[in-house]
């Protein structure tokens, strides 16, 4: 027989098993299906140290094992697979997974996240791993003593640059404007790091390749002026784009993001878009949690009263 869940969320980072959480509290039927491991992009973190509670911070990882936890006590089921398919329209919606699997639910909360943001460099998918990453915090161990770049000049950028500045010998931070995007507490420890350079007004136009990344050309936006860059490796840093590929059905804003208000609810009933894949002023883990116990707030009403 076919179960049917009261609710499937897709996606393991914190918005998916916060709503999981509440859901199954309520005592909702809940499965959080996760592609491959649980946390979401708060793994890409070694420390986040602005999540109420942890007064010493937390690693992304730890506390993406904890929600994980913290939801499956209340028998939240978690299957590991790829969704590679969605039915959002029927009353009973349907998942379909790479292996073949096939889940069905009456909500259904879609809390896919945020990829890495590319270059769009021609080839640059053959690079990564090979001298081309999007994670310091997982990759750049590989660098230690070495000379490495950052791309970006937001939040995320700039803690990369922060952490690779402890490992490398020498970190460039290669900026498209000459002041950052990134909240002012990050300036002052990265101007103070000695083997930290900015390079402003300046974006990336080609890689420079032996087999791997060993430099860059780099474009001065302002001047036209163009030098080489000898590196040993290159992170790029610049935004992540939604994971909505899978949700054609859904309005999506101008930047790709699912139109869902504080309600979270989509346009499609039963239907609600949770964390950095919806549209929002704010992304982070605080307020993807709290999206995720809103949706699973309206979800219960759905299933309840309809509406
Ligand atoms: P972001 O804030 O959107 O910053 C992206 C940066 O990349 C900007 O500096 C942008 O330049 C640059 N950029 C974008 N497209 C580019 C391109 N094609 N070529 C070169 N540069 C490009 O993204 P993020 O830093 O990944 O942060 C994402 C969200 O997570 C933000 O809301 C951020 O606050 C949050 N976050 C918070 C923390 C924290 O507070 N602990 C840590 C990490 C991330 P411009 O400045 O010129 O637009």
């Amino acid at each position: 027989m076919t179960h049917i869940y009261d609710m499937i969320v897709i996606g393991g980072g914190p918005a998916g098993y916060a709503a999981a959480l509440y859901a199954s509290r309520a005592g909702l039927d809940t499965l959080v299906i996760e592609k491959m491991s649980v946390g979401g992009q708060m793994t890409l973190t070694d420390i986040i140290d602005n999540y109420p509670g942890f007064n010493e911070g937390i690693d992304g990882f730890t506390l993406g094992m904890q929600m994980q936890a913290g939801a499956e006590r209340f028998g939240t089921k978690t299957e590991y697979d790829e969704v590679i398919s969605v039915e959002l329209t029927p009353e009973i919606k349907k998942v379909a997974g790479a292996m073949g699997g096939e889940y069905f639910a009456r909500t259904i909360v879609i809390a896919t996240g945020a990829n890495p943001r590319e270059l769009g460099i021609p080839g640059e998918e053959k690079l990564i791993g090979r001298g081309l990453h999007y994670c310091a915090h997982c990759d750049g161990r590989f660098y230690k003593n070495k000379t490495v770049a950052v791309v970006g000049g937001g939040n995320s950028a700039v803690s990369d640059a922060l952490y690779l500045s402890h490992l490398a010998e020498k970190v460039y931070v290669i900026h498209r404007r000459d002041t950052l995007r990134a909240t002012k507490i990050y300036h002052e420890p990265l101007m103070k790091a000695e083997n930290v350079e900015f390079i402003w007004d300046s974006a990336v136009s080609d890689y420079i390749v032996d087999g791997r990344i060993v430099g860059a050309k780099i474009k001065n936006l302002k001047t036209a002026e163009e030098k080489e860059l000898r590196l040993d490796g290159l992170f790029v840093s610049i935004g992540r784009k939604p994971a909505t590929e899978l949700f054609g059905e859904l309005a999506l804003d101008e930047a790709g993001y699912i139109i869902a208000d504080e309600t979270t609810k989509t346009a499609i009933p039963g239907v609600f878009a949770v964390g950095d894949v919806r549209t929002k002023e704010l992304r982070q883990v605080v307020t993807a949690v709290s999206d995720g116990a809103v949706a699973a707030h309206f979800a219960e009403k759905f299933l309840t009263i309809g509406k």
